[in-house]
């Protein structure tokens, strides 16, 4: 039997320091998310969150398609295909002692990532709740700020998880989109230079992708 071995990525506090990295020689790869978003969420706060996941990716050949679990993924450009949950709490209220402690993870069978990202939405909002904006709390801020403050932290966090199966690494760096752990105001700040990769990510990453490249020209192949 394998071993399942749980990533948690947890909210707590960490200093993070944004260093900027270049992406250097790169290999465009083309990644195909089946995206299990709640059905209550507006598209505001889904485009929010896919063009920031993309966005974070982009610089380093990483190109997103994403495609929905209603309909039949095509056999279209991706080379490798992932599967995103993003289940929310059975009892429908949120309650600070009933959330899940992660903001989400990915399960690695023997020490591989399986291609399955579990996000949690109720906890990526309430990391983010102490978050300001103009100096009042973003609660009070419009509906559509409040959805794009939403939209970014997840879109965030999925970036993130992301990178544990793209780099095929459990492990986290100091700092950069890889670091344990992130702060409610990181996650929503405009400025997106404390989520990029960091030099040892880029190595894991130039190899990982060259391994979807052999295994799978034009085809998906790394299945979840
Ligand atoms: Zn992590």
């Amino acid at each position: 039997m394998p071993t399942r071995d749980l990533l948690m990525c947890s909210a707590l506090i960490v200093a993070a320091t944004a260093a900027a990295v270049g992406a250097g020689e790169i290999t465009i790869a083309h990644v195909g998310i089946v995206l299990d978003a709640p059905p209550s969420f507006s598209e505001r706060r889904l485009a929010t969150m896919t063009e920031e996941t993309a966005a974070i990716w982009r610089p380093y050949g990483v190109t997103i398609t994403w495609l929905t679990p209603l309909r039949e993924p095509e056999p279209g450009p991706a080379d490798v295909r992932v599967v995103v949950r993003m289940p929310l709490s059975p009892h429908g209220r949120r309650t600070a002692g009933a959330l899940e402690p992660s903001l989400g993870s990915v399960v690695f069978v023997d020490g591989i990532p399986d291609g399955v990202i579990t996000i949690r939405p109720e906890t990526v909002e309430a990391a983010i709740l102490a978050a300001r904006w103009n100096g009042r709390s973003f609660t009070e801020a419009p509906w559509g700020i409040q959805e794009d403050f939403a939209g970014r932290a997840l879109g965030r966090v999925l970036a993130h998880e992301l990178g544990h199966y793209l780099l095929a690494q459990k492990s986290h760096t100091q700092t950069g989109l890889m670091r344990a752990t992130f702060k409610g105001r990181e996650l929503v700040a405009t400025d997106r230079r404390a989520f990029q990769l960091q030099p040892r990510d880029l190595a894991a990453l130039g190899t990982r992708l060259a391994q979807f490249m052999a295994t799978s020209p034009g085809s998906p192949g790394f299945q979840p």
